[in-house]
């Protein structure tokens, strides 16, 4: 069967959503193509911080209702080495703040707005080629129910992730790649107990990283580092408690953990996100560690630059700033990919106590403690630069 529209959207992800959502609002019709079902979109958790920026953006969309109801909001956050601790002061360094708000919720209440405003959105739709991305009629070829379809379309917005078909659509020598595999995990749990703790604290430790986050005023989401061939069915419960409370170095409020994995950290990017009339946005064309908490915003920041070259391209008639999206996405994108590497190699153990590379570690560490400006630079990073600031 053929479908058409002006803008066709691969991925039901938070880029894909927002970017349907932006276009709407404009006038712009769009049909998402979504190869997992609602129910699996919906419920997939990953990240849970939400930059002041993503937040006065679903505030332009008014998908956020729910969000400032069950949303908490963080005015800092501590990073602490071997024990001792510095709080980072967000209201205080950079008059803005964070909001916790777990992804799942976030593609909840963005499916529902689309749902409302009339938005296609085909689950279980398996897209399977793009082509003709060099005219000005490209079109996505899927699959659902076994049955072949096609999707018409002026543009085509690569929200399809990691390990979508947008990127290997791109003509390998239109891009570079860069990418750090690093050398340890997250072992993320999730679990029914009251947070007793009121920020998040990203703890260094000898034995290595830990991070006290939460989901809501019940839910707790902690964070310890692992090694890359550690298996999530060799450590029990108890265990995962102890070493949490070991690294973060105080009793936690235990409960039922009803959620975990282990995922691999790394950084990658490639340095295109356009050809022809392909667009890609979010993972599909880079990563980041989660240390940074940024892989959810930096994809909402490339879908408003995105949303604004394809808006002014109908209004107007000018493709100039579609022409320089990759461009305008760069900026930040690297600047993203810096700051979370930074917190990366800041908070997890990757050497010896004592070691030269370790001593720079702590150094770091003790400079935070001394110095407003160090302390400025992380919570302007950690909140999100404005969106005005890669003009
Ligand atoms: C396990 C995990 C944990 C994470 N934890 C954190 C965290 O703690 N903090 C943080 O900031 N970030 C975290 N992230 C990163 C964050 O979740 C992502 O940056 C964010 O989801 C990016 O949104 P996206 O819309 O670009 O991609 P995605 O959310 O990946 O959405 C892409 C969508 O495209 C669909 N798709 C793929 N291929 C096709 C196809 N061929 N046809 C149709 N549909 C397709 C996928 O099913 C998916 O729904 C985590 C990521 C993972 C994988």
């Amino acid at each position: 069967m053929n479908h058409n529209t002006q803008v066709g959207i691969i991925g039901a992800g938070p880029a894909g959503l927002t970017l349907a959502l932006l276009l709407q609002k404009a006038g712009i019709s769009s049909i998402i193509l979504e190869n997992k079902s609602r129910e699996y979109v919906e419920s997939r958790v990953r990240a849970g911080l939400l930059e002041h920026n993503t937040v006065s953006l679903f505030d332009s969309l008014r998908v956020s209702e729910r969000l400032h109801k069950e949303g908490l909001i963080h005015l800092g956050c501590f990073i602490s080495h071997n024990g001792k601790s510095q709080r980072i002061d967000f209201a205080k360094l950079t008059q803005k703040e964070v909001t916790i708000y777990g992804q799942q919720e976030v593609v909840k209440d963005l499916i529902s707005a689309c749902y409302e405003r009339n938005i296609g959105i085909i689950f279980e739709a398996d897209a399977t080629q793009i082509t003709d991305l060099e005219t000005e009629k490209p079109i996505i070829y899927f699959t659902k129910n076994n049955e072949n379809h096609s999707l018409e379309c002026d543009f085509v917005g690569g929200c399809d992730g990691f390990h979508g078909l947008s990127r290997k659509t791109l003509p390998k020598e239109s891009y570079q790649e860069y990418k750090i595999e690093y050398p340890f995990s997250w072992l993320g749990i999730l679990a029914y107990a009251k947070p007793n703790y009121e920020e998040l604290i990203y703890a260094y430790h000898s034995e290595g990283f830990a991070l006290a986050s939460m989901r809501s005023e019940k839910v707790c989401r902690l964070y310890l580092q692992v090694n890359n061939d550690d298996k999530i069915e060799n450590l029990s419960d108890e265990q995962i408690w102890d070493e949490l409370e070991n690294r973060l170095g105080f009793a936690l409020n235990r409960g039922e953990i009803f959620e975990k994995g282990i995922t691999p950290m790394r950084s990658f990017m490639i340095d295109n996100m356009q050809f022809g009339r392909l667009f890609l946005a979010g993972d599909s064309a880079h990563i980041v560690p989660p240390t940074g908490a940024k892989g959810l915003n930096l994809a909402v920041a490339d879908i408003n630059n995105l949303a604004n070259g394809i808006i002014h391209f109908y209004q107007n008639n000018d493709e100039e700033l579609l022409k320089n999206y990759t461009q305008k996405c760069l900026a930040r994108v690297w600047r993203v990919q810096d700051f979370s590497n930074f917190m990366t190699y800041l908070c997890h153990k990757q050497s010896e106590e004592g070691t030269f590379e370790n001593q720079l570690q702590k150094s770091k560490f003790d400079y935070l403690t001394i110095s407003e400006a160090y302390q400025k630079t992380i919570a302007e990073n950690y909140v999100g630069l404005p969106y005005e600031t890669f003009a």
